[in-house]
């Protein structure tokens, strides 16, 4: 049996009065499935994804009304999950309106006054992917609204950093933001898209981080690998992030499989691929999954 395959199902002794199973299991914490077609769910479910959260996104095109969002909410709420669980998957999301839309502010105001419609569905996890995008003074009035909103209902927060140029500076004003309010604690909010420039910025300030692994852009599997050795296993995750555009779900599987060809350890592969995740998203308040495999003590 190879390396991989001794990754995959088994097993490492922890003491000598414990082993601990390392199955398969991985979760997607960042995954657009409402683009994506059922046979990346069979793949998935393939490769041992046991569950996903889906935040909210931009469509591609601006939607015209709060109606329209209330509808994708419904689809993120209602719809998807239960397709999700037709493949073994179990289906968690997030709600906002994102940071290309915000924008339009008084839009954006209507639709974060549907948002409490949701908030008590089961497996809505908080509020995101909210943040900034071209860093502009409505995005940033929009940030700040939505964060409100989280505090006043006690939500869990899933920020989205900007792409490429903007990335540095908008990751920087995003947690100025963040840190300047008390009440946000940093435990229960996950900075996402992090890249080399950015990680130790969030991860200083206490904050969860999120590699995305996309094909070209942001982080590939090698870097984030390069990432994790660099600053370590803690408050780590990855997500595939794929959506409508060039993106790959089997990224979550190649990451893992870069860690083992690296030498990682099968319990390292585990923390980064469903503990990590599991332990952060279980923080939420209506958080509905009975995962496969219990957490190991901290
Ligand atoms: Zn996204």
């Amino acid at each position: 049996m190879g390396p991989w395959r001794r990754c995959h199902y088994l097993l490492s002794a922890a003491t000598t009065t414990s082993v601990i199973i390392v199955a398969m299991y991985y979760l997607d914490p960042h995954i657009h499935m409402v683009s994506r077609v059922t046979d990346d769910y069979v793949r998935m479910a393939q490769a041992g994804c046991v569950a996903i959260s889906e935040p909210a996104f931009w469509a591609g095109f601006d939607r015209g009304s709060a109606e329209a969002f209330r509808d994708y909410f419904r689809q993120l709420t209602d719809f998807e999950p239960k397709r999700a669980a037709q493949y073994g998957i179990h289906h968690m999301c997030w709600l906002c309106i994102n940071a290309k839309e915000a924008e339009d502010v008084s839009l954006s105001r209507e639709v974060i006054s549907v948002i409490p419609e949701f908030l008590d569905q089961p497996g809505v996890l908080g509020i995101g992917e909210i943040g900034l995008n071209k860093n502009t003074k409505n995005e940033v009035t929009i940030f700040q609204e939505q964060v409100e909103l989280a505090m006043k209902t006690d939500e869990l927060i899933l920020v989205h950093t900007p792409h490429l140029q903007d990335k540095y500076r908008g990751t920087r004003m995003i947690l100025d933001i963040l840190k300047a309010d008390s009440r946000v604690q940093p435990g229960r909010v996950l900075i996402d898209h992090v890249e080399e420039h950015t990680i130790a910025h969030a991860l200083d300030a206490g904050f969860w981080v999120g590699m995305t692994l996309y094909p070209v852009t942001k982080c590939t599997p090698k870097r984030s690998v390069d990432l994790i050795e660099r600053y370590g296993s803690e408050r780590i995750m990855a997500n595939s992030a794929a959506d409508w555009g060039p993106s790959d779900p089997m990224n979550m599987p190649a990451l893992l499989r870069t860690l083992d060809e690296r030498k990682h350890d099968a319990l390292t592969i585990h923390k980064i691929a469903y503990e990590n995740p599991l332990r952060f998203l279980s923080q939420a308040r209506r958080f509905n999954f009975d995962p496969p495999l219990p957490l190991r003590p901290e």
